[in-house]
């Protein structure tokens, strides 16, 4: 899907539906808007249902002061405009309440982003806008100010956030980006202070080993490859609609033979992924023209180390990457189909996954197919892609399980002898 060519009413409509549909917005609340080549602004109306918006709901305002339309344009307007004035880089502005970052401007903090590598790079610094009554011009100066210095995502207080881009899906990925930052540090809060990264450690992650790989031009595409590629861009769009992943995290591979795999891109969108956006890896080099996910060299140590892995996965999912951000065990023996499916997930320290990826492939295994990377991700293998897509899934639900039971009381996991019981009936090593 080639978003940049849509019409700026369907970019609003789409991206709308996307924050409706993840519950980041209400019927009632949130606006967003473009700026368009000819100096046109549009933007999404005042008091229609954010859950049904269509294209010709839209409206816009020529040279940013004559609407065309059949409603008001969102009462919130001054500050699209302002933004535009005093920012020319900027050609889209996002604003809605998502619970987690209304969480975070009613105790006046901003959510630190630092705490995994990719969500500092996605959301550059984060600016907070003193409160002013909404619609006014004054709160359109105030957030104004904050873009005019600089920031691309600015936290209003006691109200939500505003995010912007040179692009409406860059503004939706800002706000995205910090939204998930704001609900992982929520559910980090029960477990212990969460661990932020120093300038020196962020920068580790900017290596760049992926696009070391030589490349190659592959022969043919044999029809088992084409059907791998469509499996795993299934999963992919699953694992976002679940939330398992970002739009702009979220790894899976799969093995083709002893020395080659499929592997997702860096920096293409999760919701649009398609066939043609994964990477063939074959001998340690990457198919001609593409970019593999920072991963790869890490996943390419794993198939080798582990023959019996054949797909692997890795994401930042918001309860599971608590555990990873406040560095705490996440004790799967909560219940025994935790503990049969994921084992003890270890801690790996951060950094080993840029700099000591055979280390991690000898920690897995089949004691260990599951592990927690200390302020990044969780990584998951399996024999199949349905198995480490299933561990996936099972270490955030353990995650929350475990978050929710520390509400209520102090988790009570099963006992050592049982637990020896679980592992001679399941014929676990
Ligand atoms: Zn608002």
């Amino acid at each position: 899907m080639n978003y940049s060519l849509m019409h700026p009413r369907e970019q609003l409509v789409t991206i709308m539906q996307r924050i409706y549909g993840y519950g980041m917005t209400t019927t009632s609340g949130g606006n967003i808007s473009i700026l368009d080549d000819d100096g046109d602004i549009w933007i999404t109306p005042a008091g229609i249902d954010k859950g049904s918006l269509r294209e010709e709901d839209i409206i816009r305002m020529r040279g940013g002061y004559v609407m065309e339309g059949s409603h008001r344009p969102s009462s919130e307007y001054p500050f699209h405009r302002t933004i535009y004035q005093k920012r020319p880089d900027i050609r889209a502005v996002l604003h809605a309440h998502p619970s987690a970052l209304v969480a975070f401007s009613a105790v006046k903090k901003i959510p630190d982003t630092a705490i995994i590598p990719q969500a500092k790079r996605v959301c550059g610094t984060v600016g907070y806008a003193e409160y002013a009554i909404p619609g006014s011009q004054e709160l359109g100066d105030k957030i104004a100010a904050r873009f005019a210095q600089g920031f691309e995502i600015v936290l209003l207080e006691n109200h939500g956030v505003v995010a912007a881009g040179t692009n409406l899906l860059e503004a939706f990925q800002r706000f995205e980006t910090l939204d998930f930052c704001a609900r992982t540090l929520i559910n980090a809060a029960g477990l212990g202070p969460a661990h932020t990264l120093s300038e020196d450690q962020l920068k580790q992650s900017d290596l760049g080993k992926n696009m070391m790989l030589e490349e190659f031009e592959p022969a043919s595409h044999p029809s088992s490859e084409r059907e791998m590629r469509r499996m795993i861009c299934g999963y992919v769009h699953r694992a976002y609609k679940q939330r398992l992943m970002t739009s702009t995290e979220g790894v899976l591979s799969v093995r083709l033979d002893a020395d080659s795999f499929l592997i997702t891109p860096s920096g293409v969108d999760r919701n649009y992924l398609d066939e043609s956006d994964l990477v063939l890896i074959s001998k340690g080099r990457r198919e001609k023209g593409k970019a593999p996910s920072r991963s790869v060299v890490l996943h390419r140590e794993i198939y080798a180390e582990n023959p019996k892995v054949n797909a692997i996965a890795s994401a930042q999912c918001p309860a599971a990457t608590a555990f990873s951000v406040a560095g705490v065990d996440l004790d799967t023996r909560i219940i025994p189909e935790s503990y049969i499916v994921l084992r003890r997930p270890p801690l790996i320290p951060y950094g080993k996954q840029f700099t000591g990826e055979k280390d991690i492939a000898r920690i897995i295994g089949e004691s260990s197919p599951v592990a927690l990377l200390e302020n990044d991700a969780i990584l998951t293998t399996g024999s199949s892609l349905a198995e480490a897509f299933d561990r996936m899934e099972v270490t955030e639900f353990s995650a929350r399980a475990l978050l929710n039971a520390g509400i209520l009381g102090k988790p009570d996991p099963v006992g050592d002898q049982d637990i020896l019981a679980i592992e001679e009936k399941f014929g676990l090593k």
